[in-house]
């Protein structure tokens, strides 16, 4: 973690949400272990024009879901399991995000360019804290 310990002896108002982070982090960490899952927590992130619309925590799912995200024109069929996330169907030209398969870790995301959709994996326990460092 890039986090400098200066900024302990300098307090400004960002210490506040450092602060929050890490707490949620220690918060999210307690989730996982008390679900007895020692590998973090699987989260698809879905963006719309940049903009997160949805955060679904995947190991809560116990059964298939399904997204329809309509952006920019283009309907498009998300689907979400426990482990998995793919694009089931699309009405955008290249069909790039239907192409792209099934994502499963952390790091891994689903791109739509012509419908500006985006489904991003992430460790739910590292997401609060690049969320304020980026
Ligand atoms: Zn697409």
């Amino acid at each position: 973690m890039p986090m400098k310990r200066s900024r302990a002896l300098r307090p400004k108002p960002a210490d506040a949400l450092v602060v929050l982070a890490v707490v949620l982090a220690a918060a999210a960490l307690g989730v996982y272990f008390w679900g007895g899952s020692s590998s973090g927590s699987l989260q698809a992130v879905i963006s719309q024009n940049g903009q997160v619309t949805e955060t679904v925590n995947l190991s809560r799912l116990t059964e298939k879901e399904e997204r329809v995200i309509t952006s920019n024109g283009y309907t498009l069929h998300l689907v979400l399991t426990s482990t998995e996330v793919w694009m089931e169907s699309s009405t955008c030209p290249n069909q790039d995000c239907v192409h792209t398969g099934k994502i499963s870790r952390p790091g891994q995301s689903i791109v739509c360019l012509p419908a500006r959709v985006s489904v991003m994996l992430t460790d739910g326990n590292a997401s609060g804290v690049d969320a304020v460092l980026g």
